[in-house]
C-alpha cells in the first residue's frame, strides 16, 4: 500500500471493473448506458426493465457507480490530504468512522485513508465471484442485497465528502455538471430500490431537494 499521499496517481485511477463481453451483465451494462445516452429522464432510466432480474440490474449499477465515483474522487484526490481533511466528514456535523472485518472498532481516519479503505473494500466485494457472479445462471448469494446496500451507503459518503469539502475544486476543473448528473442518477437509483437508509441523505438534504426534484 502506498504511504503518505494514499491516492497517488496509480491508486486514484484504479482499473475499472468490466463485465466480460457476451455476458448478460455486459449486455445490461450497455443497456443501462444506452438509456442514459438516449437522454431518457434519469428517474425513468433507473427503473427495472420489465424482462430483467432485479439482482442483475442492481449488480451492474453498483459496479458502474463504483467506477464513476472512484473517478470523481480521483479528480479531487490530490486536494484531499491529511491536513485538509484530518477526518472523513461531511461538514462539522457528520463524521464517518471506518470499520470492516479486520477493524471491528470504528476508527477515526483522515478522509483520504478512509476513502482508500472504502474503495479497496468495495473492489474486493465486486471482484468476488461468490458475491457478484458474472456468469449467467450462477445464483446470487442470500447476502447480495445487504452487501449492495453497504457498498452504496459507503459510496454515498464519498459524495457527501466531495460535495461539502471539495466542491470548489470540482467547479474549478469544470466537473460540476458531471458530478451532479452522477449524483442524481445515483440518488434516483438507490431511492427506487430503497438501497440506502434515508438518514444518510441528511448532509446533502438541501442540495438533493434542489437538484433531484
Ligand atoms: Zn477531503
Amino acid at each position: 500500500m502506498a504511504s503518505g499521499g494514499l491516492f497517488s496517481k496509480q491508486r486514484t485511477f484504479r482499473p475499472k471493473k468490466k463485465w466480460e463481453r457476451g455476458t448478460l451483465k455486459y449486455e445490461l451494462h450497455k443497456r443501462a448506458k444506452a438509456s442514459l445516452n438516449a437522454g431518457l429522464d434519469l428517474k425513468n432510466a433507473v427503473a427495472l426493465p420489465a424482462d430483467e432480474d432485479a439482482n442483475d440490474w442492481i449488480a451492474v449499477h453498483v459496479v458502474d457507480f463504483f467506477n464513476r465515483i472512484n473517478l470523481i474522487y480521483g479528480t479531487v484526490g490530490e486536494f484531499c490530504t491529511e491536513s485538509s481533511c484530518p477526518v472523513m466528514s461531511g461538514g462539522p456535523k457528520f463524521e464517518y468512522y471506518w470499520a470492516d472485518e479486520v477493524q471491528k472498532k470504528p476508527q477515526k481516519l483522515p478522509a483520504n485513508q478512509y476513502v482508500t479503505k472504502l474503495m479497496e473494500w468495495i473492489e474486493k466485494q465486486i471482484n468476488d465471484e461468490n458475491i457478484f457472479p458474472s456468469q449467467v445462471g450462477t445464483p446470487f448469494p442470500k447476502t447480495f442485497l445487504a452487501t449492495c446496500k453497504k457498498i452504496l451507503t459507503r459510496l454515498y459518503r464519498v459524495f457527501v465528502h466531495v460535495y461539502i469539502h471539495h466542491f470548489d475544486k470540482l467547479i474549478a476543473i469544470g466537473a460540476e455538471a458531471h458530478i451532479n448528473t452522477c449524483y442524481k442518477h445515483f440518488y434516483f437509483f438507490v431511492t427506487e430500490f430503497k438501497l440506502v437508509d434515508p438518514k444518510e441523505f441528511e448532509p446533502l438534504r438541501d442540495m438533493t431537494a434542489r437538484i433531484c426534484r
